[in-house]
């Protein structure tokens, strides 16, 4: 039994929810139990609120420079220990030991990026005396300082990058977190928030708890303790939190259906290679994973020619096996949906090329061709391993079918004008765009964030501890002087 295997992390203890209730949590590989989970109900949230409070206290308090010790304490842990995580990563997912390793490898780099950032937070001068009626003496300026309780919900398919990216940059800039993972991946949650106990961050700063978003996220939204909800998952429960949440700051990581272009001049080898590794990863369970390619219908052929034999190389299986590539989906009411999703794509006139046949909760990689883009197919998030293709005669009618779906996270374009690469940057609503490689590509650092209802915020660790910080004022009110 590991420390954190039934317990939840509450005001510095490791503890059993009030209810006493534990859940399995189970490989989507082959249902075996990888460890054990605790229920917690509203009572427990209540207390990881308060315990978050008395955290906030002290850490507020707690000088920059002390506050990145312990940061780089765990950053050093989270490294020692990413074998161990890595394992659990991929037996709680089911994605490759491959893929779970490079995740768990980055978690120590993105603690050491908040460690660095958490200490930056500078404020300005203000030229007082520049409004009417102020003379020289008023000084004022301003003081960066963290917004206090911080409740971050995280989805299941990056259950460590996408908790980093949150408690870094949170408890990095003085905040106090309620951290609740995915009800289907907490154990990595668990495994990581043991990093920053054991790295000496002070009782109460990190709470986590676990269980069922539906049964917990009201209480944990409408808290009015709470000043800042950093969350990830689906653009349904970021609509319900937007509903529920009151007087405080959201940041909201929401669904996607992103868009390639590939043009007549782009590098077709180039393109077909990026698109076998963007549509793919992760089972194609990435929120910028390449749904929608949309290709010139000049080099259709030639495209399709060279993205099918990459895809059909990919080696999916067993997520532990040596030489696996991509591993399973969450869970089979998800493989049943995306498999449904293909089908209802074939009887609407799409053309399966390649894949789309289900093992259990694998998935083989699909290529579906002839995609009407006003089809469920393209305009829903997919989120399974599967790129959809349709062809353009222009440029401008490309730009039209990429911005033409409610959501806006990433987008790419292939191409070697450098005109049609600014027109695409200026004009795809997209958080961000990809100059000659797909949207499945990020830099911890970069603003990373949607439009449209792919979000409201940024994330990356400069940009997240400016949403997880607040201003303020201050005025120092002196008397003229001769
Ligand atoms: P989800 O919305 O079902 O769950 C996300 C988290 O919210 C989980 O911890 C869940 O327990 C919790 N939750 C569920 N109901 C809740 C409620 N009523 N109130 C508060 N919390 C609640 O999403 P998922 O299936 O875990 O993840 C997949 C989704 O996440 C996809 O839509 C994907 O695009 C999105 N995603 C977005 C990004 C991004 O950066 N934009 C990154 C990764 C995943």
């Amino acid at each position: 039994m590991r420390v954190f295997d039934g317990k939840l992390l509450i005001g510095g203890n490791w503890v059993s929810s009030i209810s006493g209730l534990c859940e399995e949590v189970k490989s989507p590989y082959n249902g075996e139990v990888v460890g054990i989970a605790a229920v917690a109900n509203v009572e427990d949230i209540d207390m990881a609120i308060s315990a978050a409070e008395e955290g906030f206290a002290i850490w507020r308090r707690t000088p920059a420079h002390q506050r990145a010790a312990i940061m780089m304490k765990a950053a050093a842990l989270a490294d020692e220990r990413i074998e161990e995580i890595a394992q659990i990563i991929s037996s709680e997912n089911g994605k490759s030991l491959l893929e779970a390793r490079g995740e768990a490898g980055r978690c120590g780099e993105i603690i050491r990026l908040g460690a660095f950032e958490g200490s930056q937070l500078y404020g300005d001068s203000l030229p007082l005396d520049a409004n009417k009626g102020t003379g020289q003496e008023k000084i004022g300026f301003t003081l960066r300082q963290p917004v206090g309780v911080v409740v971050a919900i995280s989805p299941f398919n990056y259950p460590a990058l996408l908790v980093m990216h949150k408690l870094s940059p949170a408890l990095s800039s003085g905040n106090s977190v309620v951290l609740k993972p995915a009800q289907s991946t907490p154990l990595t949650a668990l495994a990581l928030a043991q990093c920053f106990v054991d790295a000496g961050l002070p009782a109460g700063v990190l709470n986590v708890v676990t269980g069922s978003g539906t049964q917990l996220g009201d209480a944990l939204v409408r808290d009015s303790r709470v000043r800042k909800i950093s969350f990830t998952g689906s653009t349904a429960v970021g609509t319900r939190i937007t509903q529920l949440a009151g007087v405080k700051k959201l940041s909201l990581e929401l669904g996607a259906s992103s868009p390639v272009i590939v043009m007549d001049d782009a590098d077709l080898e180039l393109a077909a290679r990026a698109v076998s590794i963007g549509g793919y990863i992760n089972a194609g369970q990435v929120c910028i994973s390449v749904q929608r390619v949309i290709v010139h219908e000049k080099i259709k052929r030639d495209f399709l020619d060279a993205l099918k034999p990459l895809v059909e190389k990919i080696n999916v299986g067993d997520p532990k096996a040596d030489g696996t590539e991509v591993g399973t989906l969450i869970n089979e009411r998800e493989t049943n949906r995306v498999v449904a999703s293909i089908r209802n794509a074939v009887d609407q006139g799409a053309v399966l090329i390649t894949g789309g046949e289900k093992n259990g909760n694998i998935i083989t990689p699909a290529i579906v061709s002839e995609v009407d883009p006003s089809s469920n197919i393209a305009q829903e998030e997919l989120f399974g391993p599967a790129v959809v293709v349709s062809t353009t005669d222009s440029l401008k009618q490309a730009l039209h079918i990429a911005n033409s779906t409610p959501y806006g996270l990433g987008s790419g374009i292939f191409t070697r004008e450098v005109n049609s690469a600014i027109q695409a940057a200026r004009e795809i609503d997209s958080g961000v765009v990809h100059v000659n490689w797909t949207p499945l590509w990020r830099a911890d650092l970069m603003p990373y964030g949607g439009f449209k209802a792919s979000g409201i915020g940024k994330e990356g660790v400069r940009s997240a501890i400016e949403e997880m910080t607040e201003v303020k004022t201050v005025i120092l009110h002196g008397q003229s002087w001769q």
